[in-house]
């Protein structure tokens, strides 16, 4: 069970959330919010009890990926505190800064802000038994990751990078952040997005746009897990900006993120 301080300063357990896990990038656009998004969907495809908090403030795009832009989050009294009922959608229960704020505006957020925004969305949402809490945080590294470490025992950080040069460059931050002793969280491995791609009439060919492996490699060098690659798919991006996650109708898409979500439960 997890141990949280709340906005107010006070500590207190979410005793029915087994594990609690970051979802991290150093760059923006390597495809964090749609792993979470598919992942998160696998894992429930697979019977287990899942919830997304959206703390990317900056571009908030669970919503959007879950066709739930339009939604407002109920209210519910419970002793002297107000919880927010989480939108459930295709099995996964949803909290976003985008559900709170005016659609179409910049957010120009403080990080102290933005930091109990978060610390919110944990504390004072009615989550319910969840064997997965999935935190999809705003890239690189910020205010906004400290607080999370700081506020909850983080079972674990993924990291989404794509194989390009800059991305993992970027990636090896975010890790090393995770590793410093002050925050101490274990890095449970990297995923690799945009792998490769893969033309319908030529199903024995990959190429690899972005480079060859940069996020194995990665992985090998920080020594931590290669969870795993996920290509490049037309779909998946279609189908993140029609709100309906590939892994729901996608075969490729589905075999890479069923296989994925396993390593995860592992
Ligand atoms: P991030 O959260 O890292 O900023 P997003 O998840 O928003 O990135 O993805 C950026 C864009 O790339 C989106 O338009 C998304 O649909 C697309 N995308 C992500 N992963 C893939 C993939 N494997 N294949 C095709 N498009 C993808």
């Amino acid at each position: 069970s997890a141990q949280v301080t709340s906005t107010r300063g006070q500590s207190f357990t979410l005793p029915n959330v087994k594990n609690i896990i970051a979802v991290s990038s150093g760059k923006g656009g390597v495809g964090k919010s749609t792993v979470t998004a598919n992942l998160a969907v696998a894992l429930a495809k697979s019977g287990a009890e899942v919830g997304i908090i959206d703390a990317d403030i900056f571009g908030p795009s669970i919503p959007t990926m879950f066709n739930c832009e339009y939604e407002q989050p109920e209210m519910v009294k419970e002793g002297d505190r107000n919880l927010i009922i989480p939108i459930t959608q295709y099995g996964v229960k949803l909290v976003s800064i985008g559900f709170l704020t005016p659609k179409d505006n910049a957010i120009v957020w403080r990080g102290p802000m933005a930091s109990s925004a978060l610390k919110q969305f944990i504390s004072d949402v009615k989550w319910g038994d969840l064997d997965y809490l999935l935190i999809d945080l705003p890239p690189g590294t910020s205010d906004i990751h400290l607080t999370l470490v700081q506020s909850v025992p983080v079972t674990g950080a993924l990291i989404v990078t794509t194989p390009q040069k800059v991305a993992i460059a970027d990636a090896k931050k975010g890790l090393s952040m995770f590793k410093l002793p002050q925050i101490n969280v274990p890095v449970l491995g990297v995923i690799e997005n945009m792998a490769y791609f893969t033309p319908e009439e030529l199903p024995d060919n990959k190429y690899y746009l972005f480079g060859e492996n940069g996020g194995k490699m990665l992985a090998e060098k920080e020594e931590v897990p290669f969870l795993g690659q996920i290509p490049i798919v037309q779909s998946i991006r279609e189908s993140g900006d029609s709100g309906f996650p590939a892994v729901m109708k996608d075969g490729i898409t589905e075999d890479a993120f069923m296989e994925l979500s396993q390593s995860v439960a592992r």
